[in-house]
């Protein structure tokens, strides 16, 4: 639970941290938000979540009532106002309040709103002994509907898709683009291994830049590990010899079940945990 919010322009106690029914962003899903890590007091690629945060308002005429200064020094004064030194950072901004029809331009005083809370997601043992996925029959959308470049509050397609995997009993879910290859997860980007080589699939593939996902690909240079961003199915999941999926929240966490095939030796592989291993050193220092 996080005690104090940052909404607007102050923090509050999180029982007054309330919007208006009329903000578009609950109206439509008409928003735009980031998810974060802060370790040892210090937010991981804080400028290049901004970077993001500030692409998305730009793809949708979205106007930050705040400078990137005042954002970076509102994240830190509610992470200090809730004593979190290692905490998940959720930064949104709504569209605002309008009337009930879609004008954007009818909507004024976009908000924006950051919580810190402590973070538990997966069990330790999950690290080791990996996910299972299965594909969801819902695709990503493709980029000439709506961007998933895009980290919109709009997501009903990472929901419905993942609730498709919450059925079958997986932590998470394979989504594919409308070619039918592999785009990215409800929360995370995928990579696999295949003789020693790692692939993540490239970003026109239908998917989020994840900031996870381009640490890990600046891990694998450090490490040495050969690495290549290309088009990639569902066969070469199956026949990957590791697989494991980025995310702020999540890190690096291994895959070892894909629709019921056993990806490697079915526990986390020696390159997805030296990656792990690098990765986890990385966000501390
Ligand atoms: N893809 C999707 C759909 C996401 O929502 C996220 C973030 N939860 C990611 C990938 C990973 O992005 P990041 O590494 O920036 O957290």
């Amino acid at each position: 639970m996080a005690d104090k919010v940052w909404l607007g322009d102050k923090l509050v106690e999180e029982a007054d941290a309330k919007i208006s029914v009329f903000d578009h962003c609950l109206l439509y899903g008409d928003g735009i938000f980031e998810g974060m890590r802060c370790y040892s007091g210090k937010v991981f690629r804080l400028k290049e979540h901004l970077d993001r945060l500030w692409d998305s308002a730009k793809a949708l005429h979205l106007e930050i009532p705040m400078t990137r200064e005042q954002v970076t020094d509102a994240t830190y004064a509610t992470l200090k106002a809730n004593g979190h030194d290692d905490a998940y950072i959720r930064l949104v901004v709504t569209r605002g309040c309008g009337n009930l029809g879609l004008d954007l331009d009818r909507c004024k005083n976009p908000t924006v709103i950051i919580i810190a809370q402590g973070l538990s997601l997966y069990s330790d043992d999950l690290y080791v002994k990996g996910m299972k996925l299965v594909t969801a029959s819902t695709l990503r959308m493709p980029s000439s509907s709506m961007n998933p470049r895009i980290k919109s509050c709009n997501y009903l397609n990472n929901i419905l898709a993942k609730y498709e995997g919450t059925i079958a009993g997986c932590e998470e879910v394979l989504i594919l683009n409308h070619q039918g290859n592999v785009a990215e997860c409800s929360g995370d980007n995928i990579f696999i291994v295949k003789k020693g080589v790692l692939y993540t699939p490239a970003t026109d593939s239908c998917l989020l830049e994840g900031i996870t996902r381009a640490a890990v690909i600046e891990v694998a240079a450090e490490l040495e590990i050969p690495f290549k961003e290309r088009t990639i199915t569902r066969h070469d999941v199956y026949i990957s010899d590791e697989c494991f999926l980025t995310g702020s929240a999540a890190e690096v966490i291994p895959v070892t079940s894909v629709d019921n095939r056993i990806i490697g030796s079915g526990v986390a592989g020696p390159i997805t945990t030296k990656i792990l291993a690098a990765y986890r050193k990385m966000v501390r220092q």
